[in-house]
């Protein structure tokens, strides 16, 4: 894949997308523009999206498999995972503090309390009212269940539904039956590799030829619905989203790959724009994860560990959808006339860092755990409604932001272990 070319596609693409769809936007009754954003915009885009889902399911699959198999030794799988959950969980409280602290200082809901009268209101309590009696409700799952789900019964029925969370165990256990059986399993391993490497052919025929088209169609069908007018009378807490957004991207994820990754932040995030721009017309955590993946491993992260990290980063890391739950919530407390108090601040923080690791890489899945934060400190999850209008614009951004957490983590626990390798090396040079 020639990144730079593509890469520079992609981003006319899309501006594109933006402008066209805004354009659309202000006609959005004429019939015919209807028609184009049905016909044209939302078929390419949708086809896109779809061809790159295709290969989400064996990629995480057969990635993880090698990648833990690539680790070699269970033992040292373990401190990778602990190290890998470790930068998640703080980077995810980080990033709903800094969404908070922004709120408060700008505090983008006063004066709005006409909003909670608005008609989106009433509308999403519906909605709700019917979830709450069709009960399977992502917020309403309990812990004891989310840890038993972990497990799968079935795994061709974990990769048929796309849950993630199954794939990766199933393909762990696969991983070190390998390893332990050794040379047995020889051409089961060299299966999975070649395997791999079909796969990743196809990931780039795929964007080489379909990623500028169909990121033009996705984001072009994204502004035609939501164009820049809804973001008039939420302009304050759309401001501040996108601000908390910024700042994490380019300060903390800076600042860690930087310092904890001695690597140059800007050459890293260019790197990785194939994967951040794909992660914005997608919306789709998740549907990034085989172009994530590649741009990773071709900016040298050792790729078992990419291999493991992104897939699980994609599945449980969503420091942007954290960014937004934080505002969001102190947002609704502002127009509700709550004042919230700093153990209810504190919970807030919590119940996000939990809502994030719920929340599945696809698009609009974070405002439906939003539910959840809002119903632990008592306020009501209906006012959703207010903010739905202008989610799936933010909703772009902050998966961009979730995936570059992924990555940057990836690359962190690489260079760490290139470290110590080095230094088993050269203690094992020394002569005794
Ligand atoms: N769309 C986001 C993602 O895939 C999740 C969300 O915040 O809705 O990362």
């Amino acid at each position: 894949m020639k990144t730079k070319n593509l890469s520079i596609k992609i981003v006319i693409a899309l501006i594109l997308g933006i402008a066209v769809g805004s354009i659309c936007n202000m006609f959005a009754q004429a019939q015919f523009v209807e028609g184009i954003d049905k016909y044209v915009f939302n078929v390419i885009g949708q086809i896109f999206l779809n061809l790159i889902f295709m290969l989400v399911v064996p990629v995480v699959f057969v990635s993880i498999v090698l990648g833990v198999v690539g680790v070699g030794d269970p033992k040292l799988l373990g401190g990778i995972g602990l190290k890998t959950l470790g930068f998640f969980l703080s980077t995810t409280a980080i990033a709903i503090c800094i969404g908070i602290a922004l709120a408060l200082i700008f505090k983008p809901g006063d004066g709005h309390s006409d909003l909670l009268k608005s008609e989106d209101v009433s509308s999403y309590q519906k909605t709700l009212d019917k979830q709450s009696q069709g009960s399977d409700n992502a917020a309403e799952q309990t812990f004891d269940q989310t840890l038993i789900n972990l497990f799968p019964k079935n795994p061709l029925q974990a990769m048929s539904e796309g849950n993630m969370l199954q794939i990766i165990t199933f393909a762990i256990f696969i991983g070190v039956g390998i390893i332990m059986i050794g040379s047995k399993a020889q051409i089961v391993h060299k299966f999975f590799e070649q395997t791999n490497e079909v796969l990743m052919y196809i990931i780039t025929m795929i964007m080489n030829l379909f990623a500028p088209i169909g990121t033009f169609g996705l984001v072009a069908h994204a502004f035609t619905g939501a164009g820049f007018g809804a973001i008039k009378q939420l302009g304050m807490y759309f401001f501040i989203v996108l601000l908390a957004l910024f700042i994490h991207f380019f300060v903390v994820y800076g600042s860690a790959i930087k310092f904890l990754g001695k690597s140059k932040p800007l050459e890293f995030f260019k790197g990785f724009l194939p994967a951040i721009t794909l992660g914005f017309s997608a919306s789709s955590s998740t549907a990034t994860l085989p172009v994530s993946m590649k741009c990773t491993k071709k900016m040298g992260v050792r790729p078992e560990i990419a291999s493991f990290v992104q897939p699980l980063g994609a599945t449980i890391n969503m420091d942007g959808t954290a960014i937004m739950q934080g505002v969001a919530t102190i947002f609704i407390a502002q127009i509700s006339g709550v004042d919230l108090s700093l153990m209810q601040l504190i919970t807030v923080v919590v119940i996000a860092v939990v809502a994030s690791i719920g929340t599945a890489g696809v698009p609009g899945v974070g405002l439906i755990m939003l539910a959840m934060v809002l119903n632990a400190i008592g306020l009501n999850p209906a006012a959703i409604g207010i903010i739905l209008g202008i989610d799936r614009l933010l909703d772009m951004t902050r998966t961009s932001v979730n995936i570059t957490g992924d990555a940057t983590c990836a690359l962190i626990i690489s260079k760490n272990e290139e470290k110590k390798l080095q230094r088993n090396q050269s203690g094992a040079n020394e002569p005794v």
